[in-house]
């Protein structure tokens, strides 16, 4: 996933550096404003906080409770809640 976003960040960004007689301030902008998010969704994360034996606390004001296992048993890497990728803080 993150080396998919990366790969489209890349291409946005060759597109951004186009010659201007290639392209046009609205597009200039668009990609810019598109790397700009792409690179929020690559580097934000959701810190998840173990309160008790299988519940969880997200940084993003959501609780999850898991019946079994861990959050990567359970192949968790992005929270279910706000999207961001899942940062573990065990207690
Ligand atoms: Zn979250």
């Amino acid at each position: 996933m993150e080396e998919q976003i990366q790969q489209a960040i890349n291409n946005v960004q060759a597109i951004g550096n186009l010659h201007e007689c290639m392209t046009s301030p609205a597009l200039t902008r668009l990609t810019s404003i598109t790397v700009d998010v792409l690179s929020a969704v690559l580097s934000e994360r959701c810190v998840w906080k173990q309160d008790e034996r299988d519940s969880w606390e997200t940084e993003c004001g959501s609780s999850f409770y898991l019946t079994d296992g861990t959050l990567s048993d359970n192949g968790m890497s992005y929270c279910c809640f706000c999207g961001k990728r899942i940062e573990e803080k065990e207690e």
